[in-house]
């Protein structure tokens, strides 16, 4: 996940000022040295680092805060709203038309992930406001690209408006425009070519379809691995074409976040959405407040309570509720609850929404292994249907069985048992209300 080593490092300059009983003018311009630091290394632009430090410094050196009795809460504080400031202060969704269809540009370099937003976003909108979109594929340079939105469009059972490769961008939007209206599609998301680089021709095309569209939206796609690249990617869209808001993908990979916190900035578009995976829910919009919380390591409750909000419904928690307090939770739920969590991402990723998780010593080492999961789940596809309802018939005969069929040991099938039984118990404490033991120090 992004920001990682920027969390850590911006912890650790906040971190030395919580020792401090009393916090002075030089604590404060040690600790922006160290945020300085850390930001450009997580390769922030350098005006944003610039303009940051310098209102945090102006806040933080304020008397009230060096007075205060909780100095170092208080530069926290301020840390966050600055950071949610540079972020871009609020949550900015779609920007509909008064009358349908409203319509959406993605723009961007090849690769950047426009195809699979495209995708993302039909589902998002299906989803969340049972609307009904349709695609046009404007990509006629890349091979694959018209296949691509195809098979997405599949997917999820939204049309998709093609012409081929022979024909010019411009008139396959012209003539999906007047499809969308004759079919009162409320959306329509246009898919259009990216090129290497930012090239006139490219430009030239996009504007020629921006005129004929007259988009709502055009929602430059960039890629969060390309760092720097990104931010003047996004300034010279923006100079050409106008963009109404920007899409950073791939936030999941290894990158170092600079560009997602430098682009509001420079370009003064707003961040909408951001990819998180390659798969069609991989997708989040963009709080710039919970995202500040979880690059200060802070947590992001919401995000993680949406998320579960997206796999589970209110009949199915009810039911879950039940099943843990009367202990009747049996592996056939198992089963389901972990395709459920799997559906939600990394579970490394979920753990570090949970405010305080972060500052736990190690818990950026916690790695959850695919194939112990992919073992669990042969274990529990090889017991019976009475076994997996009451997993007290798990004798040793029957376990010896369960180990030839899932292609296990004996010793792997009794720890997995012993450990499901003992999260059943957890579970029966946790549903009192109770917390198991441990677990209230660790929240505390
Ligand atoms: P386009 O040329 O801009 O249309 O880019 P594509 O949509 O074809 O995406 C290029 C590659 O990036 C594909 O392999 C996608 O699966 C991948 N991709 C897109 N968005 C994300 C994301 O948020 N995370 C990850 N890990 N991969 C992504």
């Amino acid at each position: 996940m992004a920001f990682e080593s920027l969390t850590e490092r911006l912890q650790q300059a906040m971190g030395k000022l919580r020792k401090k009983g009393k916090v002075t003018e030089a604590d404060v311009k040690e600790m922006m040295r160290e945020i300085r630091l850390a930001l450009l290394e997580a390769d922030v632009n350098l005006q944003v680092v610039k303009e940051f430090t310098k209102s945090v410094r102006e806040r933080a050196v304020g008397t009230e805060v060096l007075e205060s009795l909780s100095p170092a809460q208080q530069i926290v504080k301020i840390v966050n709203e600055e950071l949610t400031k540079t972020l871009g202060e609020e949550t900015v969704g779609i920007t509909k038309s008064p009358k349908i269809p409203t319509v959406i540009m993605m723009v961007g370099l090849q690769g950047a992930g426009k195809t699979t937003f495209a995708g993302k976003l039909a589902n998002y909108l299906k989803k969340n406001e049972n609307a009904r979109p349709l695609m046009i594929a404007g990509d006629v340079y890349r091979p694959a690209a018209i296949d691509q939105l195809k098979v997405l469009g599949q997917q999820l059972d939204v049309p998709v408006f093609e012409m081929g490769t022979e024909v010019s961008p411009v008139e396959i939007v012209r003539q999906g425009m007047e499809l969308a209206r004759e079919k009162k599609n409320d959306y329509v998301l246009i898919d259009t070519a990216g090129r290497l680089h930012i090239d006139e021709v490219l430009m030239t095309e996009l504007k020629e379809i921006k005129e004929i569209a007259e988009p709502n939206e055009i929602l430059l796609v960039v890629d969060a691995m390309t760092g720097q690249d990104a931010v003047n990617v996004a300034d010279s869209f923006n100079q050409q074409l106008g963009i109404t808001g920007v899409v950073i993908t791939k936030l999941d990979g290894d990158t170092r976040g600079g560009a997602a916190l430098s682009i509001r900035q420079v370009t003064g578009a707003p961040i909408k959405f951001t990819g998180t995976g390659e798969k069609l829910t991989d997708l989040e919009v963009f709080h710039p407040d919970r995202m500040a919380s979880r690059i200060l390591g802070m947590g992001d409750m919401m995000t993680l309570i949406e998320k579960a909000q997206q796999e589970y419904d209110e009949k199915q928690a009810e039911e879950l509720a039940r099943k843990m307090k009367e202990n009747s939770f049996d592996f056939n739920d198992f089963i389901e609850q972990m395709d459920q969590v799997n559906n939600m991402g990394p579970i490394e990723d979920l753990i570090k929404m949970i405010p305080g998780m972060s500052q736990i010593p190690g818990i950026e080492n916690v790695k959850v292994d695919p194939k112990q999961i992919a073992r669990q789940k042969a274990i529990v596809l090889s017991m019976t249907k009475a076994e997996r309802e009451n997993p007290d018939l798990l004798n040793p005969s029957r376990r010896r069985r369960i180990a030839a069929g899932s292609g296990n040991s004996v010793v792997e099938v009794n720890r997995f048992i012993k450990q499901f039984k003992e999260s059943q118990k957890m579970m029966q404490q946790m549903s009192k209300g109770s917390m198991p033991a441990g677990m209230d120090q660790m929240f505390g």
